[in-house]
């Protein structure tokens, strides 16, 4: 569409079957995102809480990726905020041990292990650690009706060897246990998440880059911002055939998006 689109000024990433599988980067991905950073701002923003935002710029540095301050936007932070906001104290963290560190490090004030009189709310983050201790520490606070938020929704993860339950098959469990239901999830599609970009830019000036469809498109319908779907990870192009409204853009790779021209505005 020549003329038809106001330049680019930001593309936000997926990680996950957008940049990288199971932490091996795609081909050309990493020197494509170079091109993009040296033109507009970058960011990155993954639903994935398995790990902390720090191990995140690691990981992403260490790929050779471009990273500036605030660049990596995690659902976790947007947790930590509501728990603000609410004044809750007694968290009961279903996470990692790395993120269950990382959370506790941003606020030492909260009570991230309480008893169950104490708990007040549920986080529960994409965990891939846990034992059976810890699945029926959250069965018993559910059944309870204590409050339940998660980080996101997403019901699987994908990793080389095929995709792997996600926090959305946990909330089944429970449900089908309990008929518990969750009370807010924070990731995509939750536009709020690209609540940091919109402060510099508006939303038709960003695009959004990522492998899922109910999670990285709904985020791009829902917040207007424009679309990119590469079909190296979950997405196939035959998924595409039952959607009513197409990505604006749908490529193989990510380093097939002609990014100069998305820029350029033509
Ligand atoms: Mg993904």
């Amino acid at each position: 569409m020549p003329g038809s689109k106001k330049p680019i000024k930001a593309v936000v990433f997926d990680l996950d079957g957008t940049l990288y599988l199971s932490g091996k980067p795609y081909p050309k991905a990493v020197e494509t995102v170079n091109q993009v950073a040296a033109q507009v701002p970058v960011y990155y923003l993954s639903n994935n809480t398995s790990k902390s935002p720090v191990f995140y710029e690691n990981r992403l540095l260490h790929m050779g990726l471009p990273l500036k301050d605030g660049a990596i936007i995690s659902a976790l932070t947007l947790a930590l905020e509501a728990i603000h906001r609410e004044n809750i104290k007694n968290v009961y963290f279903f996470a990692n041990p790395e993120v269950f560190e990382w959370f506790a490090s941003q606020d030492p004030s909260l009570n991230l292990a309480p008893s169950l009189e104490e708990t007040e709310l549920v986080l529960m983050a994409y965990h891939n650690s846990f034992d059976y201790e810890e699945l029926c520490e959250v069965s018993w606070r559910l059944q309870r009706g204590i409050r339940w938020w998660v980080t996101h929704c997403d019901l699987v993860c994908p990793d080389v060897r095929g995709s792997v339950p996600d926090i959305g098959s946990f909330m089944a469990l429970f449900h089908e246990a309990y008929a518990v239901k969750i009370e807010r999830s924070f990731g995509k599609p939750n536009a709020e998440m690209l609540a940091p970009v919109f402060e510099h830019f508006a939303p038709d000036e960003v695009l959004f880059v990522g492998d899922r469809l109910y999670t990285d498109f709904e985020l791009a319908k829902r917040s207007g911002c424009r679309f990119a779907l590469p079909l190296c990870g979950e997405t196939k192009r035959k998924d595409l055939n039952a959607l009513s409204i197409l990505p604006e853009i749908v490529v193989e790779q990510v380093s097939d998006i002609d990014f100069d021209s998305l820029i350029r505005g033509d």
